[in-house]
């Protein structure tokens, strides 16, 4: 007899049962084994969501932005009192570093619902007159918003689409990814604790089955999609079957593009954090590092020693760790494979390029961090998103030559331009095709800042005061001051 946890879905301000006991394992992927399992939503529990999301919208929704607000508030006071707890929980299902998950992944979810509840009493319509009649416009909510999530930031993901969505008077029915659903889970506990009245915020869980259900029910105004472009796809065609507005935060294959006039030292930061951090599962990383080519061997050679001497990968729940595990088993063997790829497409390998088995964890899924030159725009490495830590590195001469490089994918999320010439740095971004964008940082996103991709990486944005406008309608309403002229 298992003594695991079950945990439930959660649905209407507490966790209800499905009905048939039909449950899924979550994996520890540090570990290899499995945490807790979870109760798959069922016809039954998609139904429950449905009703209580039209409760929740009927109270949600009539409460003044100022309310709504102070509430949220709660939620973000709750959320930072139990930052350590939620970081655990994160690390457990992810694999990523604590040290990381303590001091990200609940604070940027944190300061998100923060910068949104700031925002919500503001949001405003206008008035025109026209003669002596006039209109004036209502920014008023969708209703219920179907948000889906990636495993590599599960809680920040669920808080980034919950914010803005229930800042401006949404519910939302959230579906994390199965290998990843105990962050969306505390979210909706805290939401409760914080006084979010039942139905704004329901959780179910499963695989993809259950993400399509929720794109293609008609009773759902919009879908606020993270993962895969092929997924978006799917995602996409089947909300358009309601004619559903869509949010898409999908991969990338970003560039990182340092000039011969780059700090070092610096350059080399961005592309091991642009590659290693959360041990490379982050969908803006700068994939494709761009280097010129008198730069080169200072920064390939501080590059390898910096990566061999200061990566400690094992245990992620130790905080000395800077290095996590994989999601899962398949995933590992889909980053050695493309490791693999690289070596037979002719790349240089120059430092990983294996799995690891670190004392601390010698069963999880672990891929040492991986750097290949000689890399070619060409080749299957410097085209796919692989998820995984795998650099690839390439040179380049001029500077419209490595625009040119740099923009030959029908990816588009992120970008980074190291160098010191400040008009150099301006005019080599602008001509970027992504939508997140860094000169001499990488990977900061601040809550006020608008994220999303260009291209096939995404549609809309999440953060910045941009995305109220997605998660309200404008309803115009005419005023008559006169008798009503009529041919009739
Ligand atoms: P994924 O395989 O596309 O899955 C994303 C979510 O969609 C999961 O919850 C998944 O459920 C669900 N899903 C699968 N099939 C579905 C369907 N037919 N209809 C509706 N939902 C469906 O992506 P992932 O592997 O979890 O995440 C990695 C990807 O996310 C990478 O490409 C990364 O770049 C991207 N990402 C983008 C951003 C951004 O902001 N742009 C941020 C983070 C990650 P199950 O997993 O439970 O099957």
């Amino acid at each position: 007899m298992s003594s695991l946890i079950v945990y439930q879905n959660y649905v209407h301000g507490q966790y209800i049962a499905n009905g048939t006991g039909e449950t899924f394992e979550v994996i520890n992927p540090a570990t290899g084994q499995v945490s807790y399992l979870v109760e798959t939503a069922t016809e039954a529990v998609q139904q429950a969501a449905i009703v209580s999301s039209k409760a929740g919208f009927a109270t949600w929704s009539k409460m003044t932005a100022m309310e709504r607000s102070r509430i949220l508030l709660k939620a973000v006071a709750l959320l930072r009192e139990h930052n350590d707890e939620l970081a655990a929980g994160e690390v457990l299902d992810t694999g990523k570093p604590l040290q990381e998950a303590i001091e990200v992944d609940i604070v940027t979810g944190a300061d998100s619902i923060e910068f949104f509840a700031g925002l919500a009493p503001s949001i405003e319509g206008n008035q025109q007159t026209v003669g002596d009649d006039f209109y004036y416009t209502r920014r008023e909510p969708l209703g219920i918003c179907a948000g889906i999530g990636a495993w590599n930031y599960p809680l920040q993901i669920a808080c980034w689409k919950a914010a803005p969505a229930l800042a401006c008077g949404n519910v939302m029915i959230f579906k994390p990814s199965e290998e990843t659903p105990r962050g969306a889970m505390r979210l909706a506990e805290i939401f409760t604790e914080a006084g979010i009245p039942d139905g704004v915020f329901n959780v179910v869980q499963g695989d993809g089955r259950v993400g399509a259900w929720l794109t293609g029910n008609e009773d759902i105004a919009k879908v606020s999609f993270t993962g895969e472009v092929g997924t978006g796809k799917k995602v996409m065609a089947a909300a358009a079957s309601s004619l559903k507005e869509v949010t898409m935060e999908l991969g990338g294959k970003s560039p990182l593009i340092i000039f011969n006039d780059a700090d070092v030292e610096n350059a080399v930061s961005a592309a091991m954090l642009g590659n290693f951090y959360t041990q490379g599962e982050v969908c803006t990383n700068g994939t494709r590092v761009f280097v010129q080519k008198e730069l080169y061997p200072q920064f390939i050679k501080r590059l390898v020693e910096r990566t061999e001497q200061n990566i400690i990968c094992g245990d992620p729940m130790n905080p000395e760790t800077n290095f996590g595990a994989l999601i899962s088993k398949d995933h590992q063997q889909k980053v050695l494979e493309y490791i693999e790829i690289g070596k037979k497409e002719g790349a240089t390998l120059l430092t990983g390029g294996k799995a690891l088995q670190p004392e601390s964890a010698p069963n999880g899924f672990f891929v040492a961090p991986t750097i290949f030159t000689d890399c070619t725009d060409q080749m299957t490495l410097s085209k796919e998103e692989i998820f995984g830590p795998v650099m690839s590195v390439l040179t380049f001469t001029d500077e419209e030559e490595v625009v040119e490089r740099a923009n030959d994918t029908r990816l588009g999320l992120a970008a980074a331009v190291f160098t010191q010439d400040i008009t150099r740095a301006h005019r080599v971004i602008h001509q970027i095709q992504a939508g997140i964008c860094w000169i001499n940082a990488y990977g900061a996103s601040p809550a006020e800042m608008p994220v999303g991709g260009y291209k096939m990486s995404g549609i809309g944005r999440e953060n910045g005061s941009e995305t109220l406008k997605a998660y309200t309608q404008i309803k115009a309403v005419y005023v008559g001051m006169q008798n009503l002229e009529s041919p009739f």
